[in-house]
């Protein structure tokens, strides 16, 4: 067994875990800072589960606290007007010299990018994670491969605070959820994560129309370019040893035609794995000049984790990505050799 398999209990974080990450938020001096970072290119789950999580903070009366995430200061339109998004701030003005770093939904020290030097420069760091590819960094680790978003492990350390709950709380702890599990649709929706659904609608949020605005809500721009990408998806049914695989691309050109931001693209990956005659679908999207960030989701036949850690990403067994370079056939090749070796 590896050693990252010995520390990654498949109960989730240990009790002493849990203790030390309570004990090190409540060291923070009431002069303190405490700086929260989640994942490059943030989705639902890392902005969810780290705002809901420094709106449950603030209430412990941290001298200063700041969220941020590495990269282009850019958040997403749909989460543009999420409870907490006032304690973002640009990764350049993200305290340097931090007393508490807490880091959300980031599976590797990769998807911190220039951030990554604060976890060292920090006196203590705790890290919320999911992904069973976690690569066990950070000093304090709660990390659940079982949870099916960050989020379930953010609520349960604001309950070990004494934190209640409140709506501004649950609706970024909602969202979080939402998103990680295809609004309850994915294998992982189970009982816990009903209930965790029904501690954070009683709060009274709506979850109508935090669906409408989180998921359902695009420029017309977005449906054009949706439907150019999905006309130029290929099928190739002898891939992932005959279950099938679909792909296509969006280049940087396509969202600039369109006069679209990236964070449209995050949704495309949606209509390409519905379709029926192939087990995995690949999105390959253009990031820079030959550089994709690669989409891959799976119905079960490969666990596409591993796909996409032998291409140097991760992920989870049924969604994983990675960073792939060169033309988007190219990618897609490496890919395919990939599929074969990862039968589940
Ligand atoms: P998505 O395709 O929605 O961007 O990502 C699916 C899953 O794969 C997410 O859990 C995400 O964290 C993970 N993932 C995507 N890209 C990368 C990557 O480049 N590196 C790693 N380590 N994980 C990734
Ligand atoms: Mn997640």
């Amino acid at each position: 067994m590896t050693e990252l398999a010995t520390r990654l209990s498949p109960s989730g974080p240990r009790e002493s875990d849990w203790a030390a990450a309570v004990a090190a938020i409540r060291a923070v001096a009431p002069a303190g800072k405490v700086l929260l970072i989640c994942h490059v290119n943030p989705d639902g789950d890392a902005l969810g589960s780290m705002l809901g999580f420094a709106l449950g903070l603030r209430q412990h009366e941290v001298g200063g606290l700041q969220a941020t995430f590495p990269g282009e200061f850019e958040v997403p339109e749909p989460f543009a007007g999420m409870p907490g998004v006032e304690l973002l701030v640009p990764e350049d003005q993200a305290y340097a010299d931090p007393d508490l770093v807490i880091v959300f939904d980031v599976a590797a020290e990769s998807r911190l990018g220039g951030l990554v030097g604060r976890l060292s420069v920090a006196r203590e760091t705790i890290v919320l994670d999911h992904h069973a590819s976690n690569t066990g960094f950070g000093g304090i680790q709660l990390v659940d491969p079982q949870a099916a978003a960050t989020s379930v492990v953010a609520e349960q350390l604001l309950a070990r605070l004494d934190v209640p709950l409140d709506a501004r709380i649950a609706e970024c702890l909602y969202v979080a959820l939402a998103t990680d599990t295809g609004s309850f649709r994915f294998d992982m929706t189970t009982p816990r994560v009903h209930e965790m659904a029904a501690r954070l609608i009683a709060t009274g949020i709506r979850p109508g129309e935090i669906s409408r605005r989180i998921f359902d809500t695009r420029p017309f721009g977005a449906m054009k370019l949706f439907a150019e990408v999905l006309a130029r998806a290929a099928l190739d049914p002898t891939a992932a040893g005959g279950h099938g695989m679909v792909w296509t691309y969006a280049t940087l050109e396509d969202l600039r035609r369109h006069g679209q931001r990236p964070y449209v693209m995050d949704a495309l990956i949606d209509p390409v794995r519905t379709v029926a005659e192939a087990d995995v679908a690949v999105l390959v999207k253009q990031i820079a000049e030959a550089e994709w960030a690669v989409s891959l989701r799976s119905k079960g036949a490969v666990d596409v984790s591993r796909v996409a850690i032998a291409m140097g990403g991760g992920g989870h067994r049924l969604a994983a990505g990675f960073t792939g370079h060169g033309t988007p056939g190219e990618v897609v090749v490496a890919v395919r050799d990939q599929l074969d070796r990862f039968l589940i």
